[in-house]
């Protein structure tokens, strides 16, 4: 899940630890509705399919999924939520749950 930054963020990453930017998660979505046949995984997300089961299941795997990432803060101490992308200073996010 490299980050167009340049900066390479764990499996299973929403945004960017370096930037913040929020990264593609083509791969989850193709493994999920297995419609990688189709190619337009971005239009199908247009039509509004099944979006709200998607953010629900990707709910469920952000609690299991976060005690898995290994935070890797930038020179002033400051890093990136990598499930929601907020600019944290302490040890936990302000913008979720995630605890580094
Ligand atoms: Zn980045
Ligand atoms: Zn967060």
């Amino acid at each position: 899940m490299k980050c167009n930054c340049g900066f390479v963020n764990q499996e299973g990453s929403k945004y960017c630890q370096h930037c913040g930017i929020k990264l593609s998660i083509k791969k989850s979505i193709l493994s999920r509705d297995n419609i990688s046949s189709t190619g337009t995984i971005a239009g199908a997300g247009a039509k509004g399919v099944s979006v709200a089961p998607l953010a629900y299941m990707n709910g469920k795997e952000d609690s299991k999924v976060a005690s898995r990432f290994t935070i890797t803060p930038l020179e002033d101490g400051t890093w990136f939520c990598p499930l929601c992308g907020e600019k944290n200073t302490g040890n936990g996010c302000r913008g979720c749950d995630f605890t580094r």
